[in-house]
């Protein structure tokens, strides 16, 4: 099978012929519909400090977001069938540990990550332990099934930040900002701001929701969130120590900041302004809750209480990765997903 895979430390990535594996006992094989980037993929492309510190699997194939059909099932899965169209969990929790054992299967304690740490699915099929294959209502397009799993982190963090009647705030207008803007305003908001230094995304945040865009190139932040504009809860999702340092000093008192996107490098806050005279509350977040975000995610989109669909904005075939991974990596694309 065609498969895109990470061949050494460093930059790039590469196409290639691999043999398809058999799935064992406790996992499934699913055929692959479409596969979607994402921001962790992009990292891993470039091999930043992040991805370089991570561990990876390599050599491996990438990718981690996607929609597929089981096609073949290990002897001791009873949970899944031949043709159940699947969307692929990234957590692959041990079961057994406190955390697991505390309805937090999404930071065990022993946690790999599908596509990071075991191959994933940048290919024409995938190895899927069948614990994180989660059945999909058929109301669910495949093109919106296949990015279920970045939306799930929005789902998460704007319910960790209990955004009803809060004015919220969200940094970036990348997939999983625009995401969490949506959630945020299904979910009750009472004002969802967002921010982002590209026009293009700002422009598809608008076709998503009712939001107040600012362009921080254009408009500093402290004209945007000051006096009655200030947030009640910041979501952070570009990874960029310069939004998070302008947003931040507009926090209301008592506030809280939900950390969402991913750092490449170590960065500074003035905590003792900032946070402790505030009593703000910092929490990062990790993916989707096993499987509460999932159970909110179908109602959202099966009632037509989110409109994510013009985020995606390409659609590639899985050949032409290279393009696809250039879309996303310069922001002409928000969500940009490859078919095999
Ligand atoms: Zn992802
Ligand atoms: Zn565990």
């Amino acid at each position: 099978m065609l498969a895109i895979i990470k061949g050494k430390p460093g930059p790039g990535a590469e196409k290639v012929q691999v043999e398809i594996d058999e799935p064992r006992e406790n996992e499934v094989l699913i055929s692959i519909k479409i596969a979607a980037i994402c921001g962790t993929d992009l990292h891993i492309y470039s091999w930043d400090p992040w991805a370089a510190n991570t561990n990876l699997l390599v050599p491996g194939i990438i990718g981690h977001e996607c929609v597929g059909e089981v096609v073949r099932v290990g002897k001791n899965v009873t949970s899944l069938s031949i043709g159940d169209r699947v969307c692929v969990e990234t957590h692959i929790p041990c079961g057994d540990c406190r955390l697991c054992r505390t309805e937090k299967q999404n930071i065990c304690e022993n946690l790999r990550l599908f596509g990071l740490h075991t191959h994933g699915c940048f290919a024409q099929y995938a190895i899927v332990p069948s614990i994180c294959a989660r059945k999909i209502p058929s109301q669910i397009p495949d093109t919106i099934a296949s990015v279920m799993e970045p939306l799930g982190v929005g789902v998460h963090a704007a319910q960790l930040a209990e955004v009803k009647g809060k004015r919220v705030t969200v940094l970036g207008a990348g997939p999983i900002g625009i995401f969490t803007a949506c959630v945020t305003q299904a979910l009750g908001a009472e004002a969802v701001y967002i921010s982002d230094v590209k026009e293009n995304r700002l422009k598809i945040a608008s076709k998503c929701g009712n939001f107040k865009l600012w362009n921080p190139l254009k408009t500093h932040t402290s004209i945007v969130l000051n006096g009655d504009h200030r947030p009640d809860v910041i979501i952070e999702t570009t990874g960029n120590e310069r939004a998070i340092q302008e947003a931040i000093p507009y926090l209301r008192k008592g506030g809280q900041v939900i950390l969402v996107g991913l750092f490449s490098n170590n960065i500074s806050l003035n905590l003792s302004s900032d946070v402790l005279f505030k009593e703000a509350t910092i929490m990062g977040i990790h993916g989707r809750k096993m499987w509460d975000t999932w159970d909110t995610m179908e109602d959202l989109l099966i009632h037509d209480k989110i409109n994510i669909a013009p985020t995606i904005t390409h659609h590639l075939s899985l050949n032409d990765f290279a393009k696809g991974f250039e879309i996303a990596q310069s922001g002409e694309g928000v969500k940009v997903l490859l078919s095999p």
